[in-house]
């Protein structure tokens, strides 16, 4: 099942881990990490689905088409 929409909810701590996995889709910013603009979701399903795994405070969120 295909990535089609990635998002990060509230309370980031800025940690770096989903950067460190993903640095073509997380960035990190001042405040919260934000998803970059045309990042290639399919190319990065993997380590998407891995940075949510390892977010310590688990908001990294994707949506699936099935
Ligand atoms: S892993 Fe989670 S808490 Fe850490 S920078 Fe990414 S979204 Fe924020």
């Amino acid at each position: 099942m295909a990535i089609t929409k990635v998002w990060v909810e509230d309370e980031c701590t800025i940690c770096g881990v989903c950067e460190d996995l993903c640095p073509e889709v997380f960035s990190m910013g001042e405040e919260t990490t934000t998803i970059m603009e045309g990042a290639d979701f399919e190319a990065n399903d993997d380590c998407i689905r891995e940075a949510a795994d390892n977010c310590p405070v688990e908001i990294i969120k994707f949506e699936v088409e099935d």
